[in-house]
């Protein structure tokens, strides 16, 4: 199923960085809230003052249980901490807290769909692996705005020690992406399934969720070939963009005779380029061991069934359970699964008016254009899933046509009244007196003999020369299907 760019497969693996919504950090009981000044939220830990002992935060351990039993992953029962050793200004232990051999979470798979021209594809990547581990710091330049904070800040660099020890769950695929759009409905679906789950609360630009993507090509079926590693991707915009570029870059390179060394790379959005930072490290220069202050991290098989059985329900299993208690099309089901506040406005619609089908396709279309062209999530949405429930019952009882239904929907998004308040104050009522019917459309027929005729010799086309002025002459409040019957009925 694999596109080729210019004759290449893409290979792409993802790497990313969820940090967990826990109230103090991994190893510390420094507060983890966004924002605060440069090195409040520091405590002798994270400052790694001599002497200091790391504990383990129990609530980051259980949101990596959650994340493995959400993705169908093996929770390891013994898993270990270990050091990463490295030196940067923003990391005074000169080492990371990670693990390395055995990670908490294994395996495990996401899957979601993808479009494909005009089919729906299901596509499914393995996970390799999810480790927990602590943030570093953060370095400020002379430019940044964070500069005033250390002095004016003109040609200085200063470190704020607030986001280290921060917990992370590092998410790691297998290289099992062949596109920059499978590699964004990936990072999607991800995003989703933790912060529906709630160990993250998914802010890109606050950098709760950062994705590196590793990006290679080859020919079709030979090895893999040499990736390169897109850092700390921000945005699903910028992902795509990253990606294409990189891929394009990497073909170039190839095609004029050049090799891909491994390298860790940016991307810029000012000039949509990805730039080599650094050539990358292997795994042998940060001489990991197991860190002797923290003992191995036992989970038993109680705890695991705790949380199972403490968690809310998942979106795969939801959207199965729209399938069946609904009758909804597995496309449907995934997209009403997008989010919770999404599939609660769902089922509250679908329950109050008794068309689950109905209801989707208010929510997929109309409900979603006006909050996408308004910018607003469905928690804001003006129309509350009770007055759109009441709405697609005055369609189905045929109180109102589908058109008038779309004019009645834009009422209540304006707060304009109630739906049959609106119907009555817009004289969008539908006509069923067949009596009143019948008398514009003999006058119709009379008035266009030349229609009546080619339909009578078989010209079908001609049909619509009558229904228009009809439905026009009823100010378009005649029932399209009593109109069609009543015609056949007279010209018959
Ligand atoms: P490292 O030890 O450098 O972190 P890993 O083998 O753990 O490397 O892989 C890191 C990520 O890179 C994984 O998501 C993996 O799927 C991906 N990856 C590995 N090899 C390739 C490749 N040739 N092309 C694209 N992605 C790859
Ligand atoms: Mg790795």
């Amino acid at each position: 199923m694999s596109k080729l760019v210019q004759g290449y497969e893409v290979v792409i693996g993802f790497e990313t960085h969820a940090q967990l919504s826990t109230k103090s950090k991994i190893f510390s009981r420094a507060s983890v809230a966004f924002g605060a000044e440069p090195n409040t939220q520091a405590c002798a830990v994270d400052m790694a003052l001599p002497g200091t002992l790391p504990v383990m935060n129990i609530g980051a351990v259980e949101r990596a249980i959650e994340f493995g039993l959400a993705i169908n992953a093996h929770i390891a029962e013994r898993s270990i901490f270990a050091r990463k050793n490295y030196f940067y200004p923003d990391l005074p232990k000169g080492y990371q807290i990670s693990q390395f051999e055995i990670p908490v979470v294994q395996g495990g798979e996401v899957s979601f769909f993808l479009e494909v021209g005009k089919e729906t594809v299901r596509k499914t990547v393995r996970l390799e692996r999810a480790h927990l581990e602590e943030d570093a710091g953060k370095s400020l330049h002379e430019d940044s705005s964070l500069g005033a904070s250390i002095g004016d800040g003109r040609g200085q660099s200063g470190i704020d020690l607030n986001r280290a020890g921060t917990p992370l769950l590092e998410i790691v695929t297998q290289p099992d992406m062949r596109s920059s759009e499978e590699a964004v409905a990936y990072a999607k679906e991800l995003h989703k399934i933790v912060t529906w789950i709630g160990i993250c609360d998914g802010n890109m630009q606050e950098g709760s969720f950062r994705c590196d993507a590793n990006v290679s090509v080859r020919k079709p079926g030979g090895q893999l070939g040499t990736r390169r590693e897109i850092k700390n991707l921000n945005s699903f915009k910028f992902m795509q963009q990253a990606i294409d570029y990189e891929v394009r870059w990497q073909i170039d390179q190839i095609e004029d005779g050049h090799t891909i060394q491994q390298a860790t790379v940016l991307f810029d959005p000012d000039t949509g380029e990805t730039r080599a930072m650094r050539t990358k490290e292997d795994a042998a220069d940060y001489r990991y061991f197991p860190d002797p202050d923290l003992p191995p991290l036992v989970i038993g098989r109680d705890w695991v069934e705790r949380v199972k059985g403490e968690m809310a329900e998942l979106p795969r299993v939801m959207g199965e359970r729209f399938v069946k208690e609904y009758a909804l099309p597995e496309y449907d089901a995934t997209q009403l699964t997008q989010s919770k506040a999404v599939a609660a406005y769902f089922e509250a619609t679908a329950k109050a008016c008794g068309q689950p089908k109905l209801a989707s396709n208010w929510i997929m279309g109309e409900v979603s254009r006006r909050l996408n062209a308004s910018e607003l999530d469905i928690e804001q949405a003006p129309v509350s899933a009770a007055q759109l429930a009441a709405l697609i019952g005055r369609i189905s009882d045929n109180t109102i046509s589908n058109n008038a239904a779309r004019q009645v929907f834009e009422g209540l998004w304006n707060k304009e009244g109630e739906v049959d308040a609106i119907i009555e104050a817009k004289g969008l009522k539908q006509m069923n007196d067949t009596g009143e019917l019948e008398k514009i459309i003999d006058e119709v027929l009379a008035a266009n003999p030349k229609n009546v005729e080619e339909f009578k010799a078989g010209n079908a086309k001609a049909l619509n020369g009558l229904v228009g002025p009809i439905m026009k002459a009823s100010k378009g409040k005649a029932n399209p299907g009593q109109v069609n019957a009543l015609l056949m009925k007279k010209l018959g």
